[in-house]
């Protein structure tokens, strides 16, 4: 009988492994009409969906002049939560309930104008490391980009939140043996998108993993900005990519390894995806296979 146990054994530790991975993406709200946010979970549920490894449920909540009596998602039933939302601010008791998610050792992903979001919530601006837009100034933390290879931080007061037309750029990576960056070109090109500058934070327990040189000939800080981080807060991991304007931007193979690693690594702290062969190199940007099928977009350029 014993060899029929560790049968079976077997057999349960094999599914138990295979058990997909749950993951909420969060939307429902942007304080800009611009982001398509409808059009962008969609994109995201299908980049995540295609590696194997989430089972992803798509949360919106009520618009930001809802009532928000009723809206109280099961944040814990999820290893990770994808935030394509930007509100003003929640009820007490929602941001107590995400805090304690997070804490607890929930993984989190913020994508591109979610770091806009809450800029009066103090936990999570700790949580995304930098914000901008929405009358975030000097009292939100300094601004943070690299100089010299270096991390560095400059608490003079300025308006925080800048980018300029949404044109390819280039990517470095910082922190190469970084399980979502391992194997990945130290340099890559990301298709066309807004470039976030002069983004103010705490920066509390962050990690730079890439960057991307900010142009002044394009309304840019003329600084390496922050492209790519990850935080801890509590128990619980963050991944932070500025980038994912829009569905040409989410198109970008460079966009989408490095949103399905993170989210991966968010949600189990471990990186088990392969880079495929498509990845951008130093001087070409990569476009998805599925581009087409994405809807009525332009062609890539
Ligand atoms: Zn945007």
């Amino acid at each position: 009988m014993k060899w029929l146990l560790v049968l079976a054994l077997a057999a349960w530790s094999s599914v138990a492994a295979a058990a997909p991975v749950k993951v909420m993406i969060l939307d429902g709200a942007s304080a800009a009409a611009y982001h398509d946010w409808k059009r962008t979970s969609q994109i995201m549920k299908r980049e995540l969906d295609e590696t194997g490894l989430f089972a992803v449920t798509v949360v919106s909540a009520p618009p930001a002049d809802g009532d928000f009596s009723n809206f109280h998602p099961d944040f814990a039933a999820y290893r990770s939560v994808v935030l394509n939302y930007d509100a003003q601010d929640w009820p007490a008791p929602l941001k107590a309930e995400f805090e304690a998610y997070v804490r607890n050792g929930g993984g989190l992903v913020v994508v591109h104008a979610a770091d806009n979001a809450f800029p009066d919530w103090v936990a999570f601006n700790e949580m995304t490391g930098l914000g901008g837009w929405r009358g975030r100034d000097a009292p939100a933390g300094p601004r943070w980009y690299f100089q010299d290879g270096k991390l560095t931080s400059d608490s003079a007061p300025g308006a925080a939140g800048q980018h300029g037309l949404r044109k390819p750029f280039q990517v470095i990576v910082r922190a190469p043996e970084h399980p979502i960056l391992r194997g990945l070109p130290r340099a890559w090109m990301h298709a066309g998108d807004e470039l976030y500058s002069r983004l103010r934070g705490p920066g509390k327990n962050m990690t730079v993993l890439a960057t991307a040189y900010s142009d002044p000939a394009n309304r840019g800080s003329g600084f390496d900005e922050p492209m790519l981080m990850t935080l801890g807060w509590g128990k619980g991991r963050v991944f932070h990519t500025t980038m994912g304007h829009d569905a040409p931007a989410l198109a970008c193979v460079g966009f989408a390894v490095t949103f399905q690693r993170g989210t991966e690594w968010a949600a189990t702290g471990r990186v088990t995806q392969r880079v495929p062969a498509s990845f951008p190199t130093a001087d070409t940007v990569s476009f998805r296979p599925d581009w087409a099928a994405l809807g009525d977009l332009p062609p890539p350029k």
